[in-house]
């Protein structure tokens, strides 16, 4: 896997002219290796007489037979035995069927390098210590959701004062406190260290909502931020529009909108999407994007809505270097005024509605028990 630790030590994390050759061989090297090590993927690149010592330019991997998410939720697939899988992450499941993955050390230290890189690019490493208000779960022995254990590993970019669980494990399942987090609003407004919120944009949301009914109005201490994460279909779960939630951030918190930073990822497509100043998704050296017809999977040009096709060569646990979402969006390559030269993915919506709405009820039912 030499070319794939080259592609995660790239200091040109939005350049993709600079990284597009690389990105190719470690893609080749990833297809080659999986194509060894896990004998249904070798079949299913059979099937489609695909063979990956083949590759040799990018439109070979709009031939590469990609995967649906919806594959790894119902097959176990793996490269890598599994006493060599360190961590195990599931996908927030709503309707019960999820997918397993497992991490092992090559992956795993590819993502610490990853992290580094764009958390450096984003600033959002900081010597100074934070109070972390976390709008999520408490993590536990036995909650293994990528979700959880993503916003807890988001408490490391600065080092923790104090971190307060918005969902906290209860004697009946997860509760929501309430209590715990306006008190926690309150100290972290007056203390002179910032203040930092991680969380589904659904819960923040509601949370602010609530807030401002109440009239509470802080002005937190300066760096505070609100980050803003947890798989994809949140994103569509809450029916906000951006500007609006912008706003409320302002004037609940005190916190400026070039201070809000929105991620995103999958457990089965692990890598870290953070937005830029403009908000835009820029898609960073470590993966690349296909829109595709949903009617024959046939690329689309830039600027077109299709299914989004998610590729990256970081996974040697699970052949996951090629995965359909089922979710819905469009490539800009239009200048962005933030300077990053990668085009940017827009997440424009759901295929299945279902999800949607399990997801959104789901939200709800926390917050009404609070
Ligand atoms: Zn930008």
């Amino acid at each position: 896997m030499k070319y794939t630790r080259q592609l995660f030590k790239t200091k040109d994390i939005y350049d993709p002219e600079k990284t597009d050759g690389l990105f190719l061989r470690a893609m080749k090297e990833n297809a080659i290796f999986h194509d060894h090590h896990c004998e249904e993927y070798r079949r299913i690149l059979e099937e489609f007489d695909f063979r990956p010592d083949e590759i040799k330019g990018m439109e070979d991997l709009v031939q590469l037979p990609f995967l649906p998410m919806l594959y790894f939720k119902h097959n176990h697939l793996q490269s890598v035995p599994e006493k060599k899988q360190l961590i195990k992450a599931t996908s927030s499941g709503t309707s019960g069927s999820m997918s397993r993955i497992g991490f092992d050390l090559n992956t795993l230290l590819l993502g610490k390098d990853m992290v580094i890189r764009v958390g450096k690019y984003h600033r959002l490493w900081s010597v100074k210590p934070v109070n972390y208000i976390i709008f999520g779960y408490e993590p536990t022995r036995e909650n293994k959701t990528a979700v959880s254990k993503t916003a807890y590993g988001f408490t490391f970019f600065a080092p923790a004062r104090s971190r307060t669980f918005a969902l906290e494990k209860g004697r009946s399942g997860y509760e929501l406190r309430w209590d715990r987090v306006f008190q926690a609003m309150e100290k972290a407004s007056k203390s002179s260290f910032p203040m930092r919120t991680i969380g589904f944009p659904a819960y923040t949301w509601f949370l602010l909502k609530e807030m401002e009914k109440k009239g509470i109005r802080y002005r937190m201490p300066p760096g505070s931020m609100v980050t803003l994460g947890g798989g994809w279909k949140q994103f569509y779960a809450q029916k906000v529009e951006k500007e609006e939630f912008y706003q409320l951030v302002e004037k609940v918190l005190g916190i400026d909108e070039s201070h809000v930073v929105e991620f995103f990822g999958a457990v089965e497509h692990p890598i870290l999407y953070t937005d830029c100043c403009c908000h835009h998704f820029h898609i960073p050296a470590y993966s690349r994007v296909i829109i595709r017809n949903p009617d024959d999977f046939s690329p689309l040009p830039d600027g077109q809505p299709g299914l989004i096709n998610l590729l990256t060569p970081m996974m040697q646990s699970a052949p996951l270097l090629s995965v359909m979402t089922d979710d819905l969006g469009i490539l800009h390559r239009e200048k962005c005024p933030c300077g990053a030269k990668a085009p940017w993915l827009e997440i424009i919506g759901r295929v299945g509605i279902r999800d949607i709405v399990t997801c959104a009820a789901g939200a709800e039912e926390y917050l009404q028990k609070g």
